[in-house]
């Protein structure tokens, strides 16, 4: 088989949060496929052929470039941010162990991007300086009860938790419940941050309390991250500035028992 496949992290928003190794990927390609708004943020090139589709078909749209690719394109497939992170990577791995065993010999590459979290993080300070993890909230592929005992065990254990898909029309009550647990276990001042569209012209960071973020949770949508801080998460005030979330590198008091503590 002579044709190709690249699975290509756009970034957060802007060409300029693109790797150049992403840019060599895509200019590489004579197919692309991916969700129509990120296919829109390309520029087209002559010759290459772009294949858009809905958001909600990931496993058709894997499919797709995967018999391209066996048809001989150079297929890239994009996902904003990382492509490994919550997006087109897995779809398109899903696909292939259920799909021709002949797709195995195809030439397949994954071609990292800066993800919503960190894009998030820089835009806020150092929120990620401790042990961290990141949870989708959508229950479109997971039942909900996983989400909650997901959330529950990291917020116990003291982790620093990136909330992505927060929130959508068909999903609006989930933030508010994520917020609620966490209250349940975390100081109500702790930090959060709601970073949304980061790395785009309309980008808006907000940093609210824990209490404060329960409130504001029906202003989030579906391109805003959710950080909650960990116990030693904090903010640096500055006059004339927002404020520096960070959370220090070491751990001086033993995170089970401030979780304990509290419930
Ligand atoms: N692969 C993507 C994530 C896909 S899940 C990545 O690595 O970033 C989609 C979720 O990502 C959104 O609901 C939102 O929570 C988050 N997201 C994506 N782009 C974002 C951005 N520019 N700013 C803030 N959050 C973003």
């Amino acid at each position: 088989m002579t044709g190709s496949l690249a699975i290509v992290g756009l970034g957060p928003g802007e060409a300029r949060y693109l790797t150049p190794a992403a840019q060599a990927a895509l200019d590489a390609a004579s197919d692309l496929v991916g969700y129509g708004p990120y296919l829109d943020r390309i520029p087209a090139r002559a010759g290459q052929t772009k294949h858009a589709s809905d958001n909600r078909v990931e496993i058709d749209r894997a499919r797709h470039a995967l018999e391209l690719a066996a048809a001989g394109k150079s297929v890239a497939v994009v996902s904003g941010g990382d492509p490994g992170v919550f997006a087109m990577a897995a779809a398109v791995f899903e696909a292939l162990e259920a799909g021709e065993p002949g797709w195995r010999k195809l030439a397949i590459t994954v071609e990292p991007g800066i993800t919503a979290m960190l894009a998030a993080a820089a835009a806020a300070g150092a929120p990620l300086g401790g042990d961290f993890c990141a949870i989708s909230l959508s229950d479109n592929l997971k039942p909900w009860e996983v989400v909650t005992a997901r959330l529950e065990a990291v917020l116990r254990a003291d982790f620093v938790v990136s909330l992505y898909n927060p929130i959508s029309k068909a999903r609006p009550w989930q933030l508010g419940k994520a917020l609620e647990l966490a209250l349940s276990i975390r100081a109500p001042e702790t930090p959060v941050i709601f970073a949304r569209a980061i790395g785009r012209a309309d980008e808006a960071l907000r940093i609210l309390s824990l209490a404060e973020a329960l409130e504001a949770a029906g202003t989030a949508d579906m391109a805003t991250l959710v950080m909650i801080g960990a116990s030693g998460t904090r903010l640096i005030a500055r006059q004339g500035r927002a404020p520096l979330v960070y959370t220090p590198r070491s751990v001086t008091k033993s995170p089970c028992a401030t979780s304990q503590g509290r419930t």
